[in-house]
């Protein structure tokens, strides 16, 4: 089958918007339960990853720099780091995660409290 350049980073662009946007909404002060469960979702997504040859790249960049998952603001600064890592290897502009702040919104208010409508 032929290579899809258009698929493919189609496929990225999508990725990282919800990877980016739900370390946006990762607990400022998250339980041991969540940190594990953010640093298993990251293993398993690069494990699983459908383009091989990006989950094969990314699988190196995670044992280069382990994920970051001891609350909100560091996963969402390292899922940046590792994105410009990325970014840097297929020669695209790197992105200032300084102004990272509210660029990633899921539309989704406030988180409710569990059993509250
Ligand atoms: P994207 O890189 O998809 O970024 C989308 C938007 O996110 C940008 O327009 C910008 O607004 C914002 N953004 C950019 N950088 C950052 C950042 N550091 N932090 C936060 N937001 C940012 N493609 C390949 O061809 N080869 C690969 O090996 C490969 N590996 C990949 C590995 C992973 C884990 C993923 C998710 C994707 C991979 N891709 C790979 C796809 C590639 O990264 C891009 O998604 C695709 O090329 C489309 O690029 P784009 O220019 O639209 O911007």
């Amino acid at each position: 089958k032929l290579e899809n350049a258009t698929a493919r980073a189609e496929l990225g662009r999508a990725s990282w918007k919800v990877l980016h946007t739900m370390m946006a909404r990762f607990p400022e002060e998250p339980t041991p339960d969540e940190s594990t469960a953010l640093k298993t979702y990251i293993h398993l997504f690069a494990r699983l990853y459908p383009c091989g040859e990006c989950a094969r790249h990314f699988r190196a960049l995670l044992e280069k720099f382990p994920p970051q998952v001891s609350g909100r603001n560091a996963a969402a600064g390292w899922l940046c780091f590792v994105h410009n890592q990325v970014n840097e290897r297929l020669e695209k502009p790197a992105f200032d995660c300084n102004n990272i702040g509210d660029f990633y919104d899921c539309g989704c208010g406030e988180d409710k409290k569990e059993g509250e409508e």
